[in-house]
């Protein structure tokens, strides 16, 4: 469910028209519902009603400040993966109790921040982070609170580049090694135990790898009880998918009840870290037609975003539904949706039947609110878009476009180039 539709064959953000958004602040930008943010939220937050949970936005998929505002307001947690994360997050308001930091390479000036910021947990992804996580907690003198983040293993059925918990993957501990982990955390001082964590991948169109990971963490958390450890919180991470094209993911509330069931009598607090499905289908990537140019075998519609601004289709083959701002009626045509940046893997569709846009037309690129903008680059000294929210008749610029100072910023020529 999500508030972009065409009234009159206008596209239309809630009640504003994408067209009018376009004159005010120029091409490319990306447009946020404010309702649809608001409504999955409540949808993902109400399914688990009755469950002792938090859920914990991850800010990586759209780490805007007036988005974690409007989930801060909601009263959303964050999950975080570095210190300009927790930066933004304390910044929009997010309680710091309700914040978790996972993330294989915490530095020590991040966990130092964090600690001092007194966030709910740390999921710790290793032995040596553990260790260096004590001694900056005995530095300051502090305990940390932690969960382990363990590789449960399992396969879910996602590009590669987005799986997680399998065993050849970088994240978390190993599930046979982290007793080991866990016997050594125990007799840390300056870290308390508290909960087992996991994040086994994204765009997971399935329940059964959820439950399967869950399942796997409840016998652990069994196991660890014998050690004599006191969990309280088990996180089962984010990755459930979305519709970008015709994928069919379970509704969050067919998730929460797998989860519900699965739980049964357990008494801990269920930690759940959704990203994609709270903001994907929520924002979309607006951009102009520049030129339209056809070869031997091909039509190329080049329009004014490129990868630097959406990476997902050059990065993961990612298909993000095309649609013309104006509606036209006319008979579709396969083209590739191009990007003026100098590199052939710069497109944002491909072969891909569309209208036959022409030059100043408008296009929407759907499903552009999650790991979009959150992703975007200066490549080619190109400024990245605006971002704006729509909410109702009203509309905000959330980052104004960049401008070319923005290009240089921090950048200096030394002495001895004159
Ligand atoms: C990326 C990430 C998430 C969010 O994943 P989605 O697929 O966007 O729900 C949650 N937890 C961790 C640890 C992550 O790295």
């Amino acid at each position: 469910m999500h508030h972009f539709v065409y009234k009159n064959d206008d596209l239309y953000c809630e009640d504003v028209s994408v067209s009018h958004v376009a004159e005010q602040v120029g091409t490319p930008f990306y447009l946020y519902s404010y309702s649809t943010i608001r409504t999955h939220f409540g949808v993902f937050e109400n399914a688990f009603n009755g469950l002792d949970h938090l859920t914990c936005f991850s800010v990586k998929s759209n780490s805007n400040l007036a988005i974690l505002r409007l989930l801060a307001l909601e009263g959303g947690g964050a999950d975080i993966v570095s210190g300009g994360e927790l930066f933004r997050a304390i910044r929009a308001g997010i309680r710091p109790d309700k914040i978790v930091y996972s993330g294989v390479g915490k530095t020590r000036k991040d966990i130092e921040i964090a600690l001092k910021s007194d966030i709910l947990m740390f999921n710790v992804e290793s032995d040596q982070e553990l260790q260096t996580l004590n001694d900056i907690a005995k530095d300051i003198g502090c305990k940390a609170t932690i969960a382990m983040r363990i590789n449960p293993d399992v396969e879910s059925k996602t590009h590669p580049y987005i799986v997680t918990g399998f065993s050849e993957n970088k994240f978390g501990i190993q599930i046979e090694d982290s007793l080991n982990t866990y016997a050594l955390a125990k007799h840390l001082k300056h870290i308390d135990v508290k909960g087992i964590s996991c994040h086994i991948g994204s765009q997971l169109t399935e329940i059964d790898p959820f439950v399967e990971a869950l399942r796997k963490l409840k016998e652990l958390l069994e196991e660890l009880k014998k050690m004599g450890l006191d969990i309280e919180f088990l996180n089962l991470g984010g990755g459930l998918g979305i519709t970008y094209n015709d994928e069919k993911p379970p509704h969050p509330l067919e998730y929460a009840k797998a989860l519900k069931e699965t739980i049964g009598e357990n008494r801990f607090t269920l930690i759940l870290e959704p990203g994609r499905v709270i903001i994907g289908n929520a924002g979309i990537l607006v951009t102009r037609v520049l030129y339209t140019k056809s070869t031997k075998n091909k039509r190329f519609i080049i329009v004014d975003a490129g990868m630097n601004d959406l990476i997902r289709p050059a990065l993961y083959n990612s298909f993000h539904a095309v649609q013309p701002v104006k509606m036209t009626h006319s008979e579709m045509f396969a083209a590739d949706l191009v990007g003026p940046v100098c590199e052939t893997g710069d497109f944002l569709a491909r072969d891909r039947k569309m209208p036959p846009f022409e030059p100043g037309d408008l296009v929407a690129i759907m499903s552009a609110g999650a790991y979009s903008f959150s992703m975007a680059s200066n490549y080619n000294s190109r400024p990245r878009p605006a971002e704006v929210m729509v909410k109702e008749k009203l509309f905000s610029i959330i980052r104004s476009r960049e401008v070319y100072e923005d290009l240089i910023s921090g950048e200096a020529i030394p002495e001895f180039l004159g």
